[in-house]
């Protein structure tokens, strides 16, 4: 069909970004999936590959981006989002949020594209507020570990608010907060992945500090929904798009020991550096401007995201090295 919306997903191959190539495909869009494939894996997209609306560049956008045709709308999900990825891929993570976002933006405005850019909540750093609104401006060490992604993301707002207020291009920021769900990377050392792979390889589950920080966990389903209403709002200023629904690091090791019926216990590792203590979305700018809200409780989505990690071959789960870019 020749009218169908052309969406540019880069990132498409990642977790969040498959996810989304999955629910513009099933909105009828002519979906351009891009990804350099280094945190990202195909298996993620195969099924897409057989379909005439489904297109694939295996590229990285922090060097310049060229697509045929047209395009109405450019989401930007490239980027490691582990902690673990950016320790061992530092500069391809400050160049992804920065010259990627740069070359996608110019892209953007050659194609009169409308622009989404993944930002998180990062921005916020190891916030001094809880829970988060929109307005807080954050608590970011710019030289720590976690530095290499906050400031590349925290420069990526400020250089896609540019392009909004200077050239006129239609942009959206969503602030994503912790998500999980089918297609993360079991070995990406992020808690839930890292819990799981525990519980299913019959190892102790590895709680960092004393496990009192808290994260909020959103299933990737609602977050999907979430940037969906968001791309097509009037609302140009970032938006925090999470679940509030808030828990310690120790009480949700014990939540997934009962979820996998592991007889593993949890043991205590060193807290690493500028580890968030607290985080916790306030969504009422997304219940107010886009009605949205998370459906999904986290008894539910755990349960789901389980039974897709258990279904994974054998030898992915005893894989434990965190990355596949030496593939
Ligand atoms: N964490 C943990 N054990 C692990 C991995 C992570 O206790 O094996 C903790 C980590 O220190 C942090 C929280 O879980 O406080 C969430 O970490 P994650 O890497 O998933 O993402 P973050 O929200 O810190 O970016």
């Amino acid at each position: 069909m020749a009218n169908r919306k052309r969406v540019l997903i880069t990132g498409a191959a990642g977790f969040l970004g498959s996810h989304l190539c999955d629910r513009f495909i099933k909105e009828d869009f002519h979906v351009i999936g891009m990804d350099n494939l280094i945190t990202g894996d195909l298996r993620n997209i195969e099924h897409l590959f057989k379909l005439d609306n489904f297109e694939f560049y295996h590229h990285d956008v922090s060097t310049f981006v060229f697509v045929p045709g047209e395009l109405d709308y450019i989401l930007h999900f490239a980027s490691p989002a582990s902690p673990i990825d950016y320790l061992k891929i530092p500069i391809q993570t400050l160049k992804v949020g920065s010259l990627g976002t740069h070359n996608l933006l110019g892209l953007a405005r050659v194609k009169k594209a409308r622009m989404l850019i993944a930002s998180t909540s990062e921005v916020y750093g190891d916030p001094t507020v809880n829970p988060q609104p929109e307005e807080y401006w954050g608590n970011v060490n710019p030289i720590g570990p976690r530095g290499v992604y906050d400031e590349a993301k925290r420069f990526q707002e400020a250089i896609t608010m540019a392009y909004h207020t200077f050239h006129g291009l239609e942009t959206r920021i969503v602030r994503i907060f912790n998500t999980y769900g089918p297609r993360m990377r079991l070995n990406d050392g992020r808690v839930l992945p890292a819990f799981i792979g525990q519980a299913l390889r019959g190892e102790p589950l590895t709680v960092f500090g004393d496990g009192s920080q808290t994260r909020s966990f959103c299933y990737v389903d609602d977050l999907v929904e979430g940037i969906y209403r968001l791309l097509f709002s009037d609302y140009a200023m970032p938006v925090n798009i999470g679940n509030p629904d808030e828990i310690t690091i120790r009480e949700f090791g014990e939540e997934i020991i009962k979820l996998t019926g592991t007889d593993q216990q949890l043991i205590s590792l060193p807290l690493p550096t500028d580890d968030p203590k607290q985080r916790r979305p306030d969504i009422t700018k997304a219940r107010e401007l886009l009605g949205w809200e998370p459906k999904v409780a986290r008894a539910e989505g755990l349960k789901i995201t389980y039974n897709y990690f258990k279904s994974l071959p054998e030898k992915d789960i005893q894989h434990k090295s965190f990355t596949n870019y030496n593939k």
